[in-house]
C-alpha cells in the first residue's frame, strides 16, 4: 500500500506548487541557496559554511506508524525524500536505494543485537568494507552518478584518508560510470587490511595514492587542491568527506529504522554514538528534527575529546590529536559541529561567522549560554580512555559475548555510564571487529575473524602510485590521470 508522503516542502518562486524543490542554505549566510544535486556536487558552500534545508521537513506520526515493520529501502525512501524533493525521480531513488544496500550482507541492512533489557547494538558494518561509511557511500555514488549523467556531466573526487572513508570510497565508486576517484593515504601508516581494501580494487575509475608523509599531509594537499580555482575547475573536483550533506541523510535513515523497531513513533529512545567528525550523530538529529521521539543523543569520543569538553564546559577548543586505537575518531576539531551550532542559534550566521573566525584566530571559542542551553537539552556526552576502551571490550564480550571494535566500545563504555531517563538505548557500532583484531584480541584474549566473504584479501595484488608529499606532482597526477 503506497504511504502518504506529507508536501511540507518549500515553494520556490516560479515553480509551481506541485512541484518541490528542496533548498539549501549555508550556515555562514553568504553563499546562493543551492538545490540537493548542487549541493551534493559542491561539497562546501564558497563561503566556507556547510549547507542545511532551508527548512526541516517533518513526517506524519501516522506515516511513521505506516512504516513500522517496513523493509530498509522503504524506510529510507520515505526518509531522505522529503530531502530531496523532485531532484531525483522516484523510481530511479528506489533503485538507487535498491541497489546500494543489496550488496550488504545482512538482510536487515543495518540490524539490532540486544545487549540487555534496554540497551541495544545497531549494526553498521555489514557492508563490503565492514564499517559505517558504507551506508551511505554506496548511495552517494549512486546519486552522483545519477546527477552528473542527466547532466553529461563527470567529477574527479579527491578524499585523503586514514584509512576507513578510503576504502568505503574506493569499494563504492570502483564501478562509478561518471566519477574519478583519488585516494590519497599516508604511506606505511595505515592497516594491512584497510590499505588492501583500497588497492586490491582494480578498476579504471579508482586511483590509490600513497603519499610520502602522514594523514595530516594528505589532508593539507587535499585542501591545496580545492583552493587552486583553475584546477578545481578544470578536472571538475567535488568532495567525498563526510560534510557532504547527501553522507548525512542517508546515515539518517538507520536511526529511523532502528526507532521503529523499538517503539517509535510511540516510545521516546536514546541513542549513544562513536563520534569524530560529529557526522554521524548529527544524522541522528536529522531523523530527530523529522519526527523520531529522540530522548539523548550521546556523544561518545575517544581521548581525543573536544566534544565533550565543549558539551560539558561549552567551550570549543583544540588540543592536538594523539593516536589511539580507535583511529577514525582521532579528530581534532568536528567540522559537522558547525551545522548543530548553526541550527541551535536560531539559524544565526552571523554568529556562526563570529566563532568560526574565533575559532581559526585563536583555536577556541566559548558557546554564548542561549546557545549551549538549547544544545544540551538534547545532547549530552562522555569519553573514554585507551584502558577504559579495552575494559569495555572484555566487558561486553563476558556479559553479551558480542566482540565489539574499539570504536564501538568507546560508545558501549559511554553509554554505560550514562543513564537514560526512560526508554531503550541504542549504541551505535560502527566497525566490525575484524578490522581491529589486535586490539580486540589484547582486550578479550579472542581473535575476531575475517568474514568469508573478505577471503582473498590478503593475497590479491595491490596497485597504488607512490608519490612524494608534494601538491604539485598530485595535481600533474590528477591531470594525466583523471577520464573527464
Ligand atoms: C568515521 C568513523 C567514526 C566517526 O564518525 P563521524 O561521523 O566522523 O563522527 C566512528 N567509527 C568508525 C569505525 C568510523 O569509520
Amino acid at each position: 500500500m503506497p504511504l502518504p508522503i506529507p508536501r511540507l516542502m518549500l515553494r520556490v518562486p516560479g515553480r509551481s506548487v506541485g512541484e518541490h524543490c528542496v533548498r539549501y542554505i549555508s550556515t555562514r549566510g553568504k553563499a546562493p541557496p543551492l538545490g540537493f544535486e548542487e549541493v551534493m556536487l559542491s561539497g562546501l558552500a564558497p563561503d566556507g559554511g556547510l549547507y542545511m534545508p532551508e527548512e526541516w521537513p517533518r513526517l506524519l506520526d501516522a506515516t511513521l506508524f505506516a512504516l513500522r515493520g517496513a523493509p530498509y529501502g522503504e524506510v529510507a525512501f520515505r526518509v531522505m525524500a522529503p530531502f530531496i524533493g523532485d531532484a531525483v525521480p522516484e523510481a530511479e531513488l528506489r533503485r538507487m536505494i535498491a541497489g546500494a544496500y543489496g550488496s550488504f550482507a545482512h538482510a536487515a541492512v543495518t540490524p539490532l543485537v540486544q545487549l540487555a533489557p534496554d540497551h541495544w547494538l545497531l549494526e553498521l558494518f555489514h557492508g563490503p568494507t565492514l564499517a559505517f561509511k558504507d551506508v551511505a557511500m554506496q548511495l552517494l555514488v549512486r546519486l552522483l552518478d545519477g546527477s552528473l549523467e542527466r547532466r553529461s556531466d563527470r567529477a574527479t573526487l579527491v578524499c585523503a584518508t586514514s584509512g576507513d572513508t578510503g576504502a568505503a570510497a574506493v569499494e563504492a565508486f570502483k564501478n562509478s560510470a561518471q566519477c574519478s576517484l583519488f585516494v590519497l593515504h599516508p604511506h606505511g601508516r595505515v592497516s594491512e587490511v584497510q590499505r588492501r581494501q583500497m588497492t586490491t580494487v582494480n578498476a579504471p575509475s579508482v586511483h590509490n595514492v600513497a603519499i610520502e608523509g602522514n594523514f595530516d599531509d594528505c589532508q593539507a594537499i587535499v585542501k591545496a587542491l580545492f583552493a587552486d580555482r583553475a584546477f578545481r575547475a578544470k578536472v571538475k573536483l567535488s568532495g567525498v568527506n563526510s560534510i557532504n550533506w547527501a553522507r548525512l541523510l542517508a546515515q539518517a535513515v538507520y536511526y529511523v529504522y532502528a526507532g521503529l523497531s523499538l517503539g517509535a513513533p510511540l516510545r521516546e529512545m536514546s541513542f549513544c554514538v562513536p563520534t569524530g567528525n560529529f557526522g554521524n550523530v548529527f544524522a541522528a538529529y536529522v531523523a530527530w528534527k523529522l519526527g523520531l521521539p529522540v530522548e539523548r543523543l550521546i556523544v561518545a569520543t575517544n581521548a581525543n575529546n573536544i566534544l565533550h569538553r565543549v558539551l560539558t564546559t561549552g567551550r570549543y577548543e583544540r588540543a592536538g590529536v594523539m593516536p589511539t586505537m580507535s583511529p577514525s575518531m582521532d579528530i581534532e576539531v568536528s567540522s559537522n559541529f558547525e551545522r548543530l551550532l548553526f541550527d541551535a542559534s536560531d539559524r544565526d550566521p552571523a554568529l556562526v561567522r563570529k566563532l568560526m573566525t574565533k575559532l581559526s584566530e585563536t583555536g577556541s571559542f566559548a558557546l554564548p549560554a542561549k546557545t549551549m542551553r538549547e544544545i544540551t537539552r538534547r545532547f549530552t556526552s562522555g569519553s573514554t580512555d585507551e584502558t577504559a576502551t579495552l575494559a569495555a571490550i572484555a566487558s561486553a564480550f563476558s556479559a553479551t559475548g558480542e566482540l565489539l571494535d574499539p570504536h564501538t566500545a568507546v560508545a558501549y563504555a559511554v553509554a554505560a555510564k550514562t543513564a537514560g531517563r526512560s526508554g531503550p538505548k541504542i549504541t551505535l557500532s560502527t566497525a566490525h571487529p575484524a578490522k581491529f583484531p589486535d586490539a580486540v584480541e589484547k582486550a578479550c584474549g579472542v581473535r575476531p575473524r575475517l568474514p568469508s566473504r573478505l577471503a582473498g584479501l590478503l593475497d590479491r595484488r595491490e596497485a597504488f602510485d607512490l608519490l612524494p608529499n608534494d601538491v604539485e606532482t598530485v595535481k600533474q597526477h590528477i591531470l594525466t590521470r583523471s577520464d573527464r
